[in-house]
């Protein structure tokens, strides 16, 4: 399973990277057609602002497996418009319609923000929009996306995606949080992961402003969390544009204790899970 990170800037859009998006590579067969030839899977958590720009140059659309959302604030999800125009008018549609995961609302949600004729709500369209519920696995070729509910303002999940090794052997976890503050969620989540990409937008205390809770993480409850929970390598994700990476991968390492297992997640830089 290899993670390909598109968009980490939290929040919105930064100067050097769309807003949250991440492709999941790996090889394998299709559970539900096993006579089938392993090919290479994509699935994509998030698609937040900016992030189809960049996303082209590593899939097309007709190339993606599903694409999960992790909630439907904009900068995790308003990106989905973009391909929806792509796959319905664009050289490379889908074959089949392309699931669409996100929270209960998430046909809705994508509707509006597309501006859809009243009552077309993007049916019979390219995109399929399914409903996530907790704890109920999404199995999508070699992949198995486990929905863990998680600490946001709204119905936020962190997805706990399962999948094969590149080295082969056994499954490998990779945990997404999405957008969360510290919790039994994000514990749940996390537990034993190989990789933990994190969400870690702020530092703990900022020139001396408000301790925002319920939220998001800091660097700090990043690197905590990452450490309770048994997690083995930390990538963070997710820094808005106006917090200083530096001082957030900072905070994680000093909380994590092993500070060569915590990176920053990079727009294009590949890593194995
Ligand atoms: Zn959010």
């Amino acid at each position: 399973m290899r993670l390909v990170p598109v968009g980490v800037s939290g929040s919105s859009p930064g100067p050097a990277s769309p807003a949250a998006c991440h492709l999941v590579e790996a090889e394998g067969t299709d559970p539900l057609d096993p006579g089938a030839p392993p090919r290479t899977w994509r699935i994509v958590l998030d698609l937040g602002s900016g992030a189809f720009g960049p996303l082209q140059a590593l899939a097309a659309p007709d190339e993606l497996d599903a694409v999960l959302l992790t909630h439907l604030h904009a900068d995790h999800c308003l990106d989905v418009t973009a391909l929806h125009v792509a796959a319905a008018y664009g050289p490379r549609r889908p074959a089949h319609s392309l699931p669409v995961w996100g929270p209960a609302g998430v046909r809705e949600r994508i509707s509006r923000a597309y501006e859809a004729e009243p009552g077309a709500e993007l049916l019979g369209l390219p995109l399929r929009y399914l409903e996530l519920a907790a704890r109920e696995p999404v199995v999508v070729g070699p992949f198995t996306v486990l929905p863990v509910p998680v600490h946001h303002p709204v119905r936020a999940y962190g997805f706990r995606v399962t999948g094969p090794a590149e080295a082969g052997g056994a499954d490998v976890v990779l945990a997404y949080t999405g957008d969360t503050d510290a919790g039994p969620g994000l514990l749940e989540l996390a537990a034993g992961a190989d990789v933990l990409l994190t969400e870690a937008s702020f530092v703990e205390v900022e020139h001396g402003g408000p301790d925002l809770r319920g939220v998001h993480l800091t660097g700090r409850r990043a690197g905590e969390a990452a450490r309770e929970a048994g997690a083995a390598r930390v990538l963070l994700t997710h820094v808005p544009p106006w917090v200083d990476p530096a001082a957030v991968l900072d905070e994680a390492r000093h909380a994590y204790g092993f500070p060569d297992r915590v990176h920053l997640a990079e727009p294009g830089v590949v890593v194995e899970v």
